[in-house]
């Protein structure tokens, strides 16, 4: 937060009234150029630029808290990594109570006695683990290596590895499959070793732990050591604060709607929070736990199903949160808008694909001056007109002061084709009645914010018909 126009210019390497510009056309009021941007806004002006952004966000004075480890399982084929994973959800105190029946979700949660816990993306396999780090979800704190103890390293187990490796993560092994008669763990190890895997018991650092997910023995010991990784790692996170999270699985419910499987990363996501999830957005209607307990908030590293998006958004997805409905709606447009472009770009030499994304028949847009008495009248009449936005108009206020309907506003609305509202203001000297009527410049007075809204409705379902 807090970057100014003129300092996202410098970075962008583009000009303060170009960017300002963009402002403008996404309904934002253009304020100094040494004001603070919002995050929100700031990202939606550096994609209209083709920049990319990140969002981090202070910690200054924030609640940082350990949080537990989040653990992929990866490995050959075969080798028993569900297996591994059914095992382990099984070893969870809410499972116990639970009877050990919990629905699949994409990540799950085990509880120790001792109070720690570890949350385990139920996921197996490289495949889903680099999907997500090609969309910039850096989930996984650890990964498990599944070795089977009779049939050794294999090449998707180097796959695994190389992943783990580019990725920067650790690894912790489990030599599965220990119970077999024809298990040889030794020779596991020296294999790892060989491929150049420092182990433990070699002066390394990565730990090998004997499990069998079959026998159900080692299971402790595996979940010990990852815990005792994780606190090498002083995994940490800010608690307090708008959250940044990610999702990790997605599907539809015919009831329910969208529905996403959620990791934290960073914050506290909370019941009614407005949200931008990759290109959709929404509003969180309901956050449940693992256990389909109704919950208010979710901190870092609590896998949750969060209820309340308008469309399905896809795993490694990032979770925003923003301050409005408004918001939302239109930094998913822009995200669409860039997807879709970098998709075209990619897919084809790009002149062709887009001009195809340029016929797209563009939202009407509805150009909008306000004025009123004070700045808190201006504010509210910008919000309620903007409650107006649909999918096929754009109200779009294009400026907002206090005072008068006067002659600089009717040269801008005459630039910019909008038209001009007044409220709870004198009605502006006869000379501007009539330049306007001349200018063919709509104003309207109004005191009532309902009366206001009507007339901008009527003036809307004339732009764009089918509206209602
Ligand atoms: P994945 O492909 O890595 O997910 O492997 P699975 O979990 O599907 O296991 C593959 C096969 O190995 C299945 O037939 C399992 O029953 C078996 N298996 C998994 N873990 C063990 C184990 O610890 N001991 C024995 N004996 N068999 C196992």
């Amino acid at each position: 937060d807090g970057m100014t126009i003129v300092e996202l210019a410098k970075r962008t390497g583009e000009h303060v009234a170009a960017l300002q510009d963009i402002l403008i056309n996404v309904g934002e009021s253009v304020g100094s150029e040494f004001d603070p941007l919002s995050i929100d806004i700031a990202e939606l002006i550096a994609m209209e630029v083709g920049a990319s952004v990140k969002r981090i966000h202070t910690s200054e004075g924030a609640q940082i808290l350990p949080r537990p480890p989040v653990v992929t399982v990866m490995g050959h084929v075969d080798h028993g990594k569900t297996s591994l994973l059914d095992a382990l959800r099984q070893t969870s105190v809410a499972a116990k109570e639970a009877g050990g029946i919990t629905q699949h979700l994409g990540a799950f949660v085990v509880s120790m006695p001792s109070g720690a816990s570890i949350t385990f993306l139920d996921t197996p396999g490289h495949a889903a683990f680099s999907a997500m780090r090609a969309r910039g979800a850096a989930v996984t704190d650890i990964v498990v290596l599944v070795v089977a103890a009779d049939d050794g390293v294999m090449p998707q187990t180097l796959e695994a590895v190389a992943h783990a490796k580019a990725a920067n993560v650790p690894i912790v092994v489990a030599v599965n499959k220990c119970d077999k008669p024809a298990a040889n763990a030794e020779r596991v190890k020296i294999q790892l070793a060989s491929e150049g895997l420092l182990l433990e018991e070699m002066g390394g650092d990565i730990q090998v732990v004997e499990v069998s997910a079959i026998k159900k023995t080692g299971l402790d010991n595996l979940e010990e050591a990852l815990l005792l990784q994780a606190e090498l790692m002083n995994l940490k996170s800010r608690v307090d604060g708008p959250a940044q999270a990610y999702v990790v699985e997605a599907r539809l419910d015919k009831g329910r709607g969208p529905l996403a499987t959620a990791i934290v990363k960073a914050g506290t996501l909370v019941c009614g929070q407005h949200v931008v999830v990759g290109s959709e957005w929404g509003r969180i209607r309901a956050i449940r736990d693992m256990m389909g307990t109704l919950t208010e908030r979710a901190t870092p590293a609590m896998p949750v199903e969060i209820e309340g998006l308008k469309g399905l958004p896809m795993a490694g997805d990032d979770i925003i949160v923003v301050q409005s409905e408004e918001r939302a709606r239109m930094l998913s447009a822009g995200r669409k808008k860039k997807f879709e472009k970098d998709r075209l770009l990619k897919i084809s030499d790009g002149a062709e694909a887009l001009k195809e994304l340029e016929e797209v028949p563009e939202r009407a847009e509805m150009p909008i001056i306000v004025k009123g008495d004070v700045q808190g009248t201006v504010q509210a009449v910008t919000d309620a007109l903007r409650t107006l936005n649909s999918p096929q108009v754009f109200v779009n206020v294009v400026h907002v002061g206090v005072g008068p309907v006067s002659q600089s506003d009717l040269d801008l609305a005459q630039a910019c084709r909008a038209c001009i509202v007044g409220f709870n203001v004198k009605s502006p000297p006869s000379s501007i009645s009539l330049a306007a009527t001349q200018a063919n410049i709509k104003i309207l007075m109004h005191r009532v914010i309902y009366h206001l809204l009507e007339d901008i409705g009527k003036m809307i379902v004339e732009k764009a018909p089918g509206t209602s």
